[in-house]
């Protein structure tokens, strides 16, 4: 007998290599330094997708990325406050952070990057003010999402289990727990409001297509992420790959695929197990209650 969780293989590692080695210059520069995520978030905005990012980059690669993001006719302002990564409820994600105004050696630089100088120096002055709706303009988020963001401030930093208000099924293309599992890179910068949020698929289609034109053995993102996903500082961050939908709410699960140690230590050894949904974030594992509201189970298909 095998047992319920095991490590999934990085599913496109090999196209991510191939994808930084048909890059060059500047980008091959960016996504070396920083991943395909960083990379994304760089020619999104080169290519005018949207007038304006930001990302942390660390102090001594910040001169390296200043230079090929003017290399890509970008224009910079590196921010006045810096991010301190502090430890989130699931150890694997990276939501909570601090911004701070001081010189801590461990602090992350962050850089706003614009389409012209005004709007990069824009954008780091409207997150300074908090105006998170004009920001999500800058930054190109839905206005749905920026919506929702603003009316979730009590969620806490991670706002992804308030975005799951169902079950499902959501397209597999959406399921926040890919990244985790499979290590694919992230297509969207921001909570879409939904998994169901019709402009955030749009964006994460438009974002695939536009990297498997570079490598077309990227488009194998858009086969991953067909599952049950579980996510929540009590279970870990899985993905059930095997299962048996046995009614509405009961799912029986032969097969989940996860790099968390949460998800490994819930599901021990043993060969197959059964949750029972009473909502996305209240549910039982072999008869134990889970309830919290920064977790859910959602079915992506
Ligand atoms: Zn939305």
């Amino acid at each position: 007998m095998q047992p319920v969780s095991s490590v999934a293989d990085d599913a496109c590692a090999d196209a991510y290599v191939r994808l930084r080695e048909r890059l060059h210059g500047p980008e091959r520069c960016i996504a070396d330094e920083l991943g395909i995520s960083g990379y994304l978030a760089v020619a999104t905005v080169a290519t005018r997708a949207r007038p304006a990012g930001r990302l942390a980059v660390s102090p001594d690669q910040a001169p390296q990325f200043l230079e090929a993001a003017a290399e890509l006719g970008l224009y910079c302002c590196i921010g006045r406050a810096r991010l301190v990564s502090v430890p989130d409820a699931i150890p694997e994600t990276r939501h909570a952070a601090l911004f701070v105004a001081d010189d801590r050696p461990d602090a992350m630089s962050l850089v706003y990057f614009g389409v012209s100088a005004d709007i990069a120096a824009g954008a780091e002055q409207v997150e300074l003010y908090g105006d998170h709706r004009l920001l999500g303009q800058l930054f190109g988020y839905p206005d749905c999402c920026v919506e929702f963001f603003v009316n979730s401030e009590t969620a806490g930093p991670d706002r992804l289990p308030a975005t799951i208000n169902s079950l499902g099924p959501f397209d597999r293309l959406m399921n926040p727990v890919s990244t985790y599992v499979y290590g694919v890179p992230n297509l969207l910068f921001h909570f879409p409001c939904s998994p169901g949020c019709r402009p955030s698929m749009m964006l994460s289609k438009q974002r695939s297509h536009f990297l498997s034109e570079i490598e077309p053995g990227v488009r194998a993102i858009e086969n991953l992420g067909t599952g049950l996903a579980l996510y929540g500082p009590e279970v870990g961050i899985g993905l059930a790959t095997e299962y048996e939908r046995q009614d509405t709410s009961t799912f029986r699960l032969h097969k989940i695929v996860s790099r968390s140690q949460t998800t490994h230590e819930l599901f021990g050894t043993r060969a197959e197990a059964t949750i029972r949904f009473d909502s996305p974030s209240v549910f039982e594992i072999d008869g134990r209650r889970f309830s919290r509201r920064d977790q859910f189970g959602a079915l992506f298909i």
